[in-house]
């Protein structure tokens, strides 16, 4: 930031009025919170909003129920410590549930479901039970996804002498690129789209449909404790209840 400052900087020559700093201290720093209602939205940017919410269990709730979407299209949130512009803000990470199928069952324990998340990105928490296991038809982690990045298909796993393909699905996934397979295109547009060539029996589709599922239904609700990673922990992504569409 100041760097940036500084370049900006160099090229004006500032009167002395103008290199005179305003100063304002920690404590006379105003965050303002929604007075009326329960949120108030106001437009920062193209497609950004700035949302203040008057209950902070609303913020804990909203921020723990990620992804949400509208009209199928991710909607990004990022928390706003008031020391960032809008500018300043990337929106490029969301956390996503992630389904690992078709793993033996040696492999269906937190462990294995900890360095398959770590291969993808930043594992926040895997979906056992309090002995470390999951009992299921497939292993549940909660992921922080780069949205600029692929989605990750899947993940060869080696346990013991034999070598296993893990598909991944996608709890709540929103519109992304068949292309590419991203959720988000940093210049708006598809880098791999040839347009030229892409014509409908050409085309060799690599992403689809079929990365997405459907939420978890297995398990009753609350049958299963989740084991938290550290990195979770600190990021404080840790519930399930509330993941939704708006
Ligand atoms: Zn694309």
């Amino acid at each position: 930031m100041e760097s940036d400052l500084s370049k900006l900087c160099e090229g004006l020559k500032l009167t002395e009025e103008e290199q005179q700093e305003v100063v304002v201290s920690s404590e006379e720093v105003i965050i303002s919170e929604a007075k009326k209602g329960k949120a108030v939205f106001k437009e920062v940017g193209r497609n950004k909003f700035l949302v203040e919410l008057k209950e902070k269990a609303d913020k804990k709730r909203i921020m723990q129920g990620r992804p949400w979407s509208f009209d199928k299209n991710l909607i990004c949130l990022q928390d706003c410590e008031g020391h960032e512009s809008w500018k300043e803000m990337q929106f490029q990470h969301e956390p996503f549930w992630v389904q690992c199928h078709d793993l033996p069952f040696a492999g269906m324990n937190a462990n294995t479901g900890l360095n398959l998340g770590k291969s993808m990105e930043e594992v926040l928490m895997v979906d056992t039970d309090d002995s470390g296991v999951c009992w299921g038809s497939f292993l549940r982690l909660r992921v922080m996804i780069d949205l600029t990045k692929p989605l990750a298909r899947g993940r060869f796993l080696t346990l013991g002498n034999a070598k296993y393909w893990i598909p991944f699905k996608y709890e709540r996934l929103p519109n992304f690129c068949y292309h590419c397979g991203k959720i988000k295109h940093v210049t708006g547009m598809c880098d791999q789209l040839d347009r030229g060539k892409a014509s409908l029996e050409g085309f060799n589709q690599q992403y689809g449909a079929w990365l997405r599922t459907s939420q978890k239904s297995f398990f009753a609700e609350g049958s299963q404790s989740r084991r938290e990673t550290d990195q979770g922990r600190k990021s404080g992504h840790d519930q399930r209840k509330g993941d939704g569409e708006v």
